[in-house]
């Protein structure tokens, strides 16, 4: 049976849960125009090819090896914004506890270090992207990628992520990427998802 249409995934959340921070007009834009524009987009793109009856992953994939870039841009954007959706829950945010709590001290020597770190990624990818927490081998990383690039396509695991494209934060903080990236971190992140992705 075939895989496809690719389809636009519910919210983890009510579209008011993560105010003020992210405003459920944000997420009528960002999740309702954008994140359902990358699916429709996509669909259009592989109906009748190869691609139809692929899973979301394996489209990235072979459409990165084959340099379709057009193909790419929107199945990982679908894949990206889904997993950023899960990276943020309503009283997320701080520092993790347990096994996570342990790799990051041991990767990036302490909570404080790995939050400086993960929001200077964040704060300093030129124009549209994303930053990452990913786990590598045994060590957890900081990542930047950007436009729609995604960790997937390579060796590590991302657990986390923070969509830096203007359209994630300028109806709720204009300019002021900062605020929305240091909020997130504080208030937002979902460290059982980040949890779940270490397998
Ligand atoms: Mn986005």
């Amino acid at each position: 049976m075939a895989n496809g249409p690719i389809t636009l995934p519910e919210l983890p959340w009510a579209d008011n849960a993560l105010d003020p921070v992210i405003s459920a007009n944000t997420i009528s834009y960002h999740y309702g125009k954008h994140h359902n524009a990358y699916v429709t987009k996509l669909n259009g793109m592989i109906e009748g090819t190869d691609m139809a009856d692929m899973d979301l992953v394996s489209i990235i994939k072979k459409s990165a090896a084959d340099g379709s870039a057009g193909i790419f841009n929107n199945a990982a954007q679908v894949w990206n914004h889904t997993f950023y959706w899960h990276s943020m829950k309503p009283g997320g945010g701080g520092a993790p506890s347990g096994k996570l709590a342990d790799m990051i001290n041991d990767s990036f020597g302490s909570y404080d270090a790995f939050r400086t770190q993960f929001g200077n990624t964040a704060k300093g990818q030129f124009g549209s992207g994303w930053a990452w927490l990913v786990k590598n081998g045994d060590k957890l990383e900081v990542v930047g990628t950007p436009n729609a690039e995604t960790p997937i396509t390579g060796d590590s695991t991302p657990l986390l992520t923070i969509d830096v494209w203007e359209h994630a934060y300028y109806l709720d903080h204009q300019n002021a990427r900062p605020t929305y990236v240091d909020a997130v971190i504080d208030k937002l992140l979902n460290w059982d998802f980040a949890e779940q992705n270490l397998g």
